[in-house]
């Protein structure tokens, strides 16, 4: 955090230097929305490939060919969820919050991507549907569907309660639940977890302090974030111990709700869509 008394005083145009207009470090024209409408329109023929109830607390994989769709709703109450995604052929390849965030913003909605982390840097899915979009930005600064939290988990619980072992935090949850899915150990699968889009959750950045804030997620049951997986998925999904992240977090606490996950296929791909090819980037780094 920045001090509230610096050690250095500030120059004579610091004013000035304060007072010039940020830049966009990614322009989106080189990015551009993707048309909605075709893969709106492919849902019409979809039928279920399987339907994955995630406990409270708890968290399940879940496979997504390449060109089907995946939902996550609330179902009985507010609860936020954190999704981790594998390319289903190389656990290498995931979901990069960090390049998320700095092409779309801090909060996700339908039309932004998901990326993958470097050296691969494509879309693994599209969000093609946010019922919580109407809540937009409030007056705190706060929005859903976050990319700037990491995920909740046990070491940093231990180091700010002196000592506390919790093992139903994300991080544990997403573990134990690739581990199940793989049939790796659980310290061969806690490697391949990452940082996550916090699904359903309210936050943002204090205005004072720039420190992570959470409150009250909006979600009511019934609402949903929906995608499209623009390769072979595996989908991890925890209910957060932090139920809908009004209080606390990292503890048995909070009331918590279970979260449902539905893939669907369409009967023929979306017009136009085809399978994400491989990054441009020859990859020789200037030798
Ligand atoms: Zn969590």
């Amino acid at each position: 955090m920045k001090p509230d008394h610096p050690a250095h005083s500030a120059p004579d145009d610091a004013a000035m230097r304060r007072a010039i207009a940020p830049v966009i470090c990614y322009p989106v024209e080189g990015l551009p929305a993707p048309d909605l409408a075709p893969f709106l329109a492919a849902r019409a023929t979809w039928e279920m490939l399987s339907e994955t109830r995630v406990p409270a607390r708890e968290a399940r994989c879940f496979d997504v060919p390449a060109g089907c769709f995946f939902r996550i709703s609330s179902i009985e109450g507010p609860q936020v969820g954190d999704l981790n995604l594998w390319n289903a052929n190389n656990l290498g390849e995931r979901f990069f919050s960090g390049k998320a965030r700095a092409l779309h913003g801090t909060h996700l909605s339908a039309g932004d991507r998901m990326w993958s982390n470097l050296p691969y840097l494509r879309s693994m899915a599209l969000i093609t549907e946010d019922t919580l979009d109407w809540y937009g930005f409030d007056g705190f600064g706060g929005s859903v569907h976050d990319v700037i939290g990491t995920r909740c988990d046990p070491y940093t619980h231990n180091l700010l309660s002196h000592g506390g072992q919790y093992h139903h935090c994300c991080h544990s949850n997403l573990t134990r639940a690739l581990s199940d899915r793989t049939g790796l150990s659980l310290h061969e699968a806690e490697v391949h977890v990452h940082d996550v889009l916090n699904v359903f959750m309210c936050t943002g950045f204090t205005r004072e302090t720039g420190q992570y804030f959470m409150k009250a997620s909006p979600v009511r049951p019934g609402d949903f974030i929906e995608f499209f997986a623009d390769m072979d998925l595996i989908g991890a999904l925890s209910a957060c111990p932090g139920g809908d992240c009004s209080s606390v977090h990292s503890s048995d606490q909070a009331v918590c709700h279970p979260l449902l996950v539905e893939v669907f296929r369409p009967q023929s791909p979306p017009e136009g869509w085809r399978a994400s090819p491989a990054n441009g980037y020859d990859r020789t780094h200037g030798r």
